[in-house]
């Protein structure tokens, strides 16, 4: 059994301005991820984190099949098949009128143990921060848990602005500054190298509360319905979060992840500012007629209950630069929530935060970029990466629409319980979502809508 409660050994702490290829912010996947592919092509990384592992981090656990392809690549899926988890055979999706569809995964992927899936994030980020660890030492990097970065150091050549290291403090409050040529920005939605590169150099806006969405989430036990270590996770187009939903993941043990997000524009036009989602999830809890009976004799976790924000990836409609913002620079790339890269019809960033980790080691060359990471290079990888997701996450951006025309729902959920066509256009849509583009349709609203 593979233990995720003992503290991570990070080895030796580097010294103060010491200088790296790579310097990764924020350890959660998306900067262990790109901690690891970087380091994996022999470049000494410096991979910091202001937390302590373990740490938890407010998601819906769910874990896709495009991140498992990555999770194996770095070596951390046989780490996760040690602990507890919830394999995902499919996806329960409800209209608000209650009508139910349920999206088989591929059997095939499933039985392979490569379709989904579901386990806390405490669990889930250590390994892949463990794993990091081992990948970056090995290459001769270094690592620092409990290092908050505080400054993104800019040089300002002739105008030519560039980031050239990072500078933050230990858990004791010891000030280090570091150096490299490019700078990996992975702290997530309220990223400091994110910051930088947008309000700070480019001034332009990093936050956009039409493309933000607010989540919460608490743990419950004894939840009817979610027995057992495989099956459905569900997710509820309820009236009160639209556009949004109401999920219901089971993740291990008994322990199912309830949760319920909303777009923050929309959460703030329909309910104004003071009605939580909080009080939204504890209402539909106790009183929604369909799901009330499913927790009654459940148990809430206590200390579980917390909140989050999504950077989507929709695009942006009238974007100063690159969509869905700016996520490059000389010397920087973000990747994950730090370039807002969440789906923003099925609120997935694990996924595509490891998609962009990976791209950061075939864009970044060592040989090339020694004296620091250059602005062209910077505009290939906004572009790539938008060229690799741009069309998924679009698409899923007119599926949001969708669901906020509560008729055109309704409608498309009667439609899809009946007809088996569209719920293997939807297994596609889902198990083939690969950034690599293929399978994965951009007619997929339109051919629901004309299917007989
Ligand atoms: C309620 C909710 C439900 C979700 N459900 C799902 C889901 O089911 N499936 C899915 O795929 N996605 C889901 N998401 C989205 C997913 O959580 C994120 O897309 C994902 O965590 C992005 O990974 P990341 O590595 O980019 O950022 P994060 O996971 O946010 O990691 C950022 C890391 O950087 C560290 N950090 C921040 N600032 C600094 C600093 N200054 N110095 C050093 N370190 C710093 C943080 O401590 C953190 O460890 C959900 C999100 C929310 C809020």
């Amino acid at each position: 059994m593979e233990d995720w409660t003992e503290p991570i050994n990070v080895g030796v702490c580097p010294n103060n301005n010491t200088h790296f290829d790579v310097i990764v912010v924020g350890g959660g996947p998306g900067g262990s991820a790109a901690a690891s592919y970087n380091a994996m092509k022999g470049r000494k990384v410096l991979l910091l984190e202001k937390e302590f592992w373990p740490r938890d981090k407010i998601c819906g656990d769910a874990v896709g099949g495009k991140s498992l392809r990555h999770v194996k690549e770095l070596g951390v899926k046989v780490m996760i098949e040690k602990t507890p988890h919830f394999r995902v055979d499919s996806i329960v999706m409800s209209s608000s009128n209650g009508k139910n569809v349920k999206i088989d995964l591929p059997k095939e992927a499933f039985e392979k143990l490569e379709a989904g899936y579901s386990l806390p994030r405490i669990q889930f980020d250590y390994m892949m921060f463990k794993r990091a660890t081992e990948i970056v030492l090995e290459n001769g990097g270094s690592v620092m848990q409990g290092f908050s970065v505080k400054n993104i150091k800019v040089d300002d050549e002739g105008g030519a602005k560039k980031i050239t290291g990072v500078v933050g403090k230990n858990s004791e409050g010891e000030e280090f500054s570091f150096s490299s040529p490019v700078t990996i920005g992975a702290g997530g939605y309220n990223c400091p190298v994110a910051k930088t590169i947008t309000e700070v150099v480019h001034e332009e806006p990093m936050r956009d509360i039409e493309h933000y969405c607010g989540a919460y989430r608490e743990y419950w036990t004894n939840v009817k319905g979610c027995e057992g270590d495989s099956g459905s996770i569900e997710i509820h187009f309820i009236d009160e979060v639209n556009p949004g939903y109401f999920w219901i993941f089971p993740v291990n043990d008994g322990t199912v992840n309830v949760g319920i997000g909303m777009v923050i524009s929309e959460q703030r036009k329909q309910h104004g500012i003071k009605k939580s989602l909080k009080k939204m999830q504890k209402n539909v809890i106790e009183n929604h007629p369909i799901f009330k009976e499913r927790f009654v004799g459940a148990k809430l976790v206590e200390g579980t209950e917390k909140g989050w924000q999504l950077p989507f990836g929709s695009p942006r409609k009238s974007a100063p630069s690159y969509q869905p913002r700016r996520s490059a620079m000389a010397g920087a790339m973000c990747v994950g929530d730090a370039a807002s890269l969440v789906d923003p019809f099925s609120g997935e960033g694990i996924g595509n935060a490891l998609v962009s980790a990976k791209m950061t080691s075939e864009i970044f060359d060592e040989s090339i970029h020694s004296s620091g990471f250059s602005e062209e290079s910077a505009e290939i990888y906004m572009k790539e990466l938008w060229d690799k997701l741009g069309p998924e996450l679009t698409n899923s951006y007119s599926l949001q629409k969708v669901v906020k025309k509560k008729w055109l729902m309704n409608w498309f959920m009667k439609k899809a319980s009946k007809k088996e066509a569209i719920r293997e256009m939807m297994t596609e849509m889902i198990a083939g979502k690969e950034a690599s583009g293929g399978v994965y349709s951009k007619w997929f609203v339109v051919k629901a809508l004309i299917l007989p």
